[in-house]
């Protein structure tokens, strides 16, 4: 993932520089993010029908989520080392997930992806969890991990442990229980980070692919909002206002936590990301990026081997896990 947020930063190490792009096609995204200082952001008011409508009690008992649980998976999955796509960590991380999802349908999206460091294997992990209502939601987040720091013993903790162990554990949730309302899809996306340096070819391999597939196959049509989450497990969490994310679904999301009491860890801050969420956007895909970029002070563990679990925390599992379920019931509700 790669982000561009105004003048608040130093130049970026490769890998996590500002998009050429993005500066040409987001430019009242910079100009609007540069004029607000780094720590007086101001939370962006919540539209008042979120507002009332998270005031009204919820008739269900608030999602469960097992953090310890999702804290143990995150352990495991960071136990297999650097997983990069073409390594032999990331096939016994695939194994890994396929094995807790015994029982559960499970298709996969396998293809060769042409990279700076040739053809490498990216394959995203689907789960089908059917629901009575027509159409679909999407849970996705990415299990691969940096290709560039693969021999620095960089773990990938946070980016690529969470947001694997985080599906683990909404698989928990969702298996075996019939949905009233639409099928629950979870995507353990693939080839997310750059191989050599972040660009719109060098990145997001698997969800451009998928984003395709799903748009050919008419499966685009039926999905009535996708959810990206992507380093969630910070101990000190903060949730960015993603720019470029479909804004009622954000908003559906801060309703969300905002109805569990967790909107003190949401959208303190507006930026634009570049993450799994865009291939989707772009075929009409209603999406949302929930990432929190303010990994250490200043950002400073994100990309660097200080990337290690010893800075997570099972609460933040558990917030997002929980709010990415109270989401899903709103969509369930949305007319
Ligand atoms: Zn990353």
């Amino acid at each position: 993932m790669s982000m561009q947020r105004g003048v608040k930063q130093p130049r970026r190490p490769a890998g996590r520089r500002w998009l050429a792009v993005a500066w040409m096609v987001l430019p009242w995204l910079l100009a609007c993010s540069s004029q607000k200082p780094l720590e007086a952001q101001p939370n962006l008011a919540p539209p008042a029908a979120s507002l009332v409508a998270a005031a009204v009690p919820s008739e269900t008992a608030p999602p469960a989520f097992d953090a310890t649980r999702a804290m143990r998976y995150t352990r495991e999955v960071v136990a297999f080392g650097p997983r990069p796509i073409g390594s032999k960590a990331h096939q016994k991380l695939e194994q890994y997930i396929y094995a807790h999802l015994k029982g559960v349908a499970v298709s996969d999206d396998l293809f060769m992806a042409d990279t700076p460091a040739g053809k490498l294997p990216v394959r995203n992990i689907i789960a089908k969890f059917p629901g009575k209502k027509d159409g679909i939601i999407v849970i996705a987040g990415h299990y691969d991990t940096n290709y560039p720091l693969r021999d620095t013993g960089y773990v990938g903790a946070n980016d690529g442990g969470s947001s694997t162990a985080l599906l683990l554990e909404l698989a928990n949730q969702l298996r075996d229980k019939p949905r009233e309302g639409y099928s629950v899809w979870l995507v353990w996306t693939d080839g997310e980070e750059a191989v050599r340096q972040w660009s719109e070819n060098d990145s997001l391999y698997g969800t451009r692919h998928l984003a395709a597939v799903w748009d050919k196959d008419g499966t685009a049509k039926k999905i009535k909002a996708l959810l990206v989450e992507d380093m969630i497990g910070d101990a000190d969490l903060n949730i960015e206002r993603e720019v470029q994310s479909t804004s009622w679904l954000m908003d559906l999301v801060l309703q969300a936590a905002t109805a569990l009491g967790y909107q003190s860890h949401f959208y303190a801050r507006s930026i634009a990301v570049q993450d799994d969420h865009l291939p989707f956007l772009k075929y009409g895909i209603p999406a949302a990026d929930l990432i929190d970029l303010d990994y250490g002070y200043g950002n400073v563990f994100h990309h660097t081997p200080q990337d290690t679990l010893d800075k997570l925390s099972p609460k933040s599992l558990e917030i997002v896990g929980s709010v990415l379920l109270e989401t899903v019931r709103l969509v369930d509700l949305r007319k």
